[in-house]
């Protein structure tokens, strides 16, 4: 049985004040959570006092990217080992947003995944398709070579101490959500790809489903087959939105 995992993505959001806000709301209402995992992914420059605002509660913490490298003339750039030292257990890798707007590549999400578990971090790895890959039949296509990427480089082996989250770029922040049949047929699939692979890894690796989850819709496909939770951006920047959902 896998366990259910909620993380939620900030964004570019917040304040000291906000957050601190944010965090004492979610950790308060964590006795309320029965069974699930919650992680919280703050901008970087939060990850510090989150963590020490975290310490003693059972909620995990993870970054929103991290660099490909490992140190070095980086201008910018924040390593898997900076985020471990800090506190984090996660960082995501490929995000939509990432891909779309700062043009990461399937390569570079790949060596990122890979500089993450090099250093003990949990890999959160994001695949998903466009609005027009979806109309043009290609959902499948698109999050096979997305993982492909990350299978050539690392090893389908690697999965197993990842999470997968498989976000419909079209349902990010759009108040759109794919249906629970939509986003389980798409889970299948990726779990019957890593099946043909290894079977051990597809049965225990966690898929989580983003785009436009809320309290509102997220029992019905948290309780889907294969959908393991969810990675949540919009409502998680309050903890009664954020709550709501890691209680369904
Ligand atoms: C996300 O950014 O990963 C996400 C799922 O956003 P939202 O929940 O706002 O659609």
């Amino acid at each position: 049985m896998r366990q259910t995992l909620v993380a939620g993505n900030w964004k570019l959001n917040g304040s000291k004040e906000s957050i601190q806000t944010l965090v004492k709301g979610i950790a308060d209402g964590m006795s309320d959570v029965d069974g699930t995992a919650v992680a919280v992914c703050p901008p970087y420059v939060y990850i510090s006092m989150v963590a020490d605002l975290l310490d003693g509660t059972e909620i995990g913490l993870g970054a929103q990217d991290v660099a490909d490298q490992e140190t070095g003339a980086y201008t910018g750039e924040v390593s898997a080992a900076m985020l471990k030292e800090v506190g984090c257990q996660y960082t995501l890798v490929g995000h939509s947003e990432r891909r779309s707007i700062y043009g990461e590549q399937d390569a570079d999400t790949a060596a990122k995944f890979a500089a993450a578990q090099k250093e003990g971090l949990t890999p959160i790895l994001c695949i998903g398709e466009l609005l027009e890959e979806r109309e043009s039949g290609d959902t499948e296509n698109v999050v096979a070579r997305q993982l492909d990427a990350v299978i050539e480089l690392s090893g389908v082996e690697a999965l197993a101490d990842s999470v997968i989250a498989y976000e419909p770029v079209w349902a990010i922040g759009t108040g759109k959500t794919a249906s629970p049949q939509q986003a389980q047929d798409v889970h299948a699939f990726i779990r019957s790809k890593i099946a043909g692979l290894n079977a051990d890894v597809a049965a225990k690796v966690q898929i989580l489903y983003g785009g436009s989850v809320n309290g509102g819709n997220a029992a019905e496909l948290f309780a889907m087959e294969d959908i393991d939770g969810g990675l949540i951006g919009g409502a998680s920047l309050t903890s009664e939105a954020f709550l709501a959902i890691c209680t369904a």
